[in-house]
């Protein structure tokens, strides 16, 4: 893994938590993106060379409507870079983690992604992204 690409978290209401979140950074986020299959609104903020995606839910079936629900608001997950993502989800299920995408699938932000299932990583899910080049 290469660093931290993002960390996201999960909000009840995008729009007061992007003025939130503006005021905490002292600058407004760069993008605001739907993704349909997960059922999130995303946003994005840069702060220096890192990222923050906030997520809210599209529909009461999408997983952060879930986490909320179980959970509230607050930190949903952690997003490394990864070069190489389809071996680095063989190379992490050969250590015994559970691999939630066998395939990556279109995530925000121009990337391919894949999730591992929290409970093989000490209750914190992880999220493995590759940039889509071109
Ligand atoms: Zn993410």
């Amino acid at each position: 893994m290469n660093k931290i690409e993002h960390i996201g978290i999960a909000v009840k209401n995008l729009e007061n938590s992007n003025e939130l979140f503006s005021k905490l950074f002292g600058e407004p986020h760069y993008k605001i993106e739907e993704v349909e299959s997960e059922g999130v609104n995303t946003s994005f903020f840069k702060v220096g060379e890192n990222k923050i995606e906030l997520l809210e839910a599209t529909n009461e079936d999408s997983p952060i409507a879930k986490f909320i629900n179980k959970k509230g608001e607050g930190i949903h997950h952690i997003a490394f870079d990864v070069t190489d993502i389809e071996a680095e989800i063989k190379r992490l299920k050969n250590e015994g983690f559970k691999v939630l995408n066998e395939t990556p699938k279109r995530g925000a932000d121009n990337k391919l992604v894949a999730f591992l299932h929290p409970k093989s990583s000490n209750g914190v899910l992880i999220e493995l992204c590759q940039e889509i080049k071109g």
